[in-house]
């Protein structure tokens, strides 16, 4: 089921289209460090292209965004309420927090970017005819 759905290559960083070669050079968004936003140019696999225009990722800058949003809208009531922090505190954990989710936020967004436009094709489906 997860297979065969977008959610797969989001997640695993697998081509969308045919869940099999790997978007990102690395599997880790943290190893090597300074190389967590090398993209392959096409997939190993079935050749899709990774990069189908220039400017292409510009949209995925606000799937990112949406990722920061969400963890501010879960951690700020928990911080406010349940742990009766203060707002100083507050902000310096989501800081803290932004920085080390950076690396996961860019590649999630842009395999999620990617997935929007690119649908999974499964095993190739030979037409009749
Ligand atoms: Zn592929």
């Amino acid at each position: 089921m997860l297979k065969k759905s977008r959610l797969y290559s989001i997640l695993f960083n697998k081509c969308p289209k045919c869940h099999r070669g790997q978007i990102f050079k690395h599997q880790s968004a943290y190893w090597p460090v300074t190389e967590f936003d090398k993209m392959n140019q096409s997939c190993s696999e079935c050749g899709q292209n990774f990069v189908p225009e220039p400017g292409f990722y510009y949209g995925a800058m606000y799937m990112s965004y949406a990722f920061y949003v969400m963890v501010i809208l879960v951690i700020v009531p928990i911080g406010l309420t349940w742990l009766d922090l203060d707002i100083t505190t507050l902000m310096g954990i989501l800081i803290v927090l932004f920085i080390i989710l950076t690396p996961v936020f860019f590649r999630m967004a842009r395999r999620a970017w990617l997935a929007i436009f690119v649908p999974y094709s499964g095993e190739e489906k030979k037409e009749l005819g």
